[in-house]
């Protein structure tokens, strides 16, 4: 029999993780449009200068050499399950005997006019590093720092705490936060709000929830209430919706709709396709989070190997685990369901909990790795004091 065939499409937290369990008995082609793997649950991080992007980077190309695959840097532009085979957009074919998508989540701007093209989103190193430049422009000019952040979720909150780290010193900062329901971070417990709300009195922060967004210009947002406010920075930080890949590869019936999977993480439509990360939806919804997508990763790319080998697949069981949000240098919260720890010392956990994946993930054996380990640990330090 010839080497069972698998295709890893999107190479990030789930995807990689996948190609890291996959053994050597495959013959397995890793797909990534980046050449790096990207921490982005500290990009917020770039928006201060607290990290640089070679903090939160690591080749992909390296890691999926020692996972014993081959990368391929390309965008996927189609997957045919049918006929078992994918499409760069630079029209080179890689041909599978089970796929495994690992696509994650796009910017989403829910129809309003102008944010797609005036707003910054926050979802890749690269948007942290463009609003750290923007913020350091702003800075060195004469206009005031007026900032509106549309959205005050996990990116949103963590967002506003990393501009406040680095500027709340600075007469001529005023910034927005519009939010659409009832309270900041909604669906985090009620205690959350209430902290932030404290640690920004007396700051030049205002927060307008239960407020939609009806359009972004180049200098100012439009709200529903027909009011709008300068800006000279909007991030758009409102949440995500499905790659378009996933529905032109009929994954999925809508545009924007997640990939829909089985509990063996296998796609209701296609018998040879996984899904894992953001990108799926499992039949009980479960959060968006990086530690989830490495879980998915993992057993993707068990139930694959079942799958080409003719065996009964497994179900997905996630473990959750508490939710660490930073709010700068002014606080840090451990969320587990309705409860909810606050204190800036958690910082170092969230540090922690960084570095030691960073290392799982690239395992420092020989010296560079070493090397980078230590000036890490050594950063995490410092980020803590
Ligand atoms: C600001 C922010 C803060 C966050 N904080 C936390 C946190 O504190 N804790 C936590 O657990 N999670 C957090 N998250 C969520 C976490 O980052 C995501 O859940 C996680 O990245 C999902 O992993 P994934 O592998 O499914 O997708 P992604 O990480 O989105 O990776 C998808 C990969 O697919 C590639 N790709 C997509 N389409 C194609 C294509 N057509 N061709 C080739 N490659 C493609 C992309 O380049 C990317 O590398 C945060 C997210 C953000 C944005």
């Amino acid at each position: 029999m010839s080497t069972p065939r698998i295709a890893i499409v999107g190479a990030n937290f789930a995807g990689l993780s996948a190609a890291q369990r996959l053994g050597s008995k495959y013959d397995v082609t890793v797909i990534d449009r980046s050449p790096w793997f990207e921490w982005r649950p500290s990009i917020h991080e770039l928006v201060s200068g607290l990290k640089r992007p070679a903090d939160l980077r690591l080749p992909r190309a390296r890691l999926v050499a020692q996972a014993g695959h081959r990368f391929l840097r390309a965008e996927v532009a189609d997957i045919d399950p049918r006929a078992g085979r994918l499409t760069t957009s630079d029209d080179r074919q890689v041909e599978f005997d089970a796929c495994i998508v690992a696509v994650g989540g796009v910017s989403h701007a829910f129809g309003v006019a102008g944010a797609a093209r005036y707003a910054l989103p926050l979802k890749t190193v690269d948007d942290g590093v463009a609003i750290g430049r923007r913020l350091k422009a702003l800075a060195r000019g004469r206009n005031r720092m007026s900032v509106v952040i549309v959205g005050a979720g996990l990116e949103g909150i963590e967002a506003l705490g990393e501009i406040l780290r680095r500027y709340r010193d600075r007469e001529s900062l005023d910034v927005t936060v519009v939010e659409a329901g009832p309270r900041l971070m909604p669906g985090s417990p009620s205690a959350l709000d209430a902290t932030v709300r404290r640690h920004c009195a007396g700051l030049n922060v205002q927060f307008l929830t239960g407020t939609a967004v009806q359009s972004v210009t180049r200098s100012r947002v439009h709200l529903g209430s027909g009011k709008s406010i300068r800006s000279e920075l909007t991030l758009w930080t409102v949440g995500a919706t499905a790659p378009a890949l996933i529905r032109e590869s009929q994954l999925a019936d809508q545009p924007g709709q997640w990939a829909p999977v089985t509990r063996a993480l296998r796609s209701r439509r296609f018998g040879n396709v996984f899904v894992a990360g953001d990108a799926a939806i499992l039949p009980r919804p479960i959060a968006k989070q990086a530690y989830y997508a490495m879980q998915m990763g993992q057993f993707a790319a068990e139930n694959a190997m079942r799958a080409v080998a003719g065996r009964r697949l497994r179900e997905f069981i996630p473990v959750p685990k508490p939710m660490l949000v930073a709010f700068g240098d002014l606080d840090t919260f451990l969320v587990s369901g309705r409860s909810v720890i606050a204190s800036p010392t958690l910082a170092a956990a969230k540090e922690l909990v960084f570095q030691v994946t960073m290392a799982q993930i690239d395992p420092p054996l020989r010296v560079a790795p070493m090397r980078a380990l230590t000036r890490r640990l050594a950063r995490a330090a410092t980020a803590a004091r």
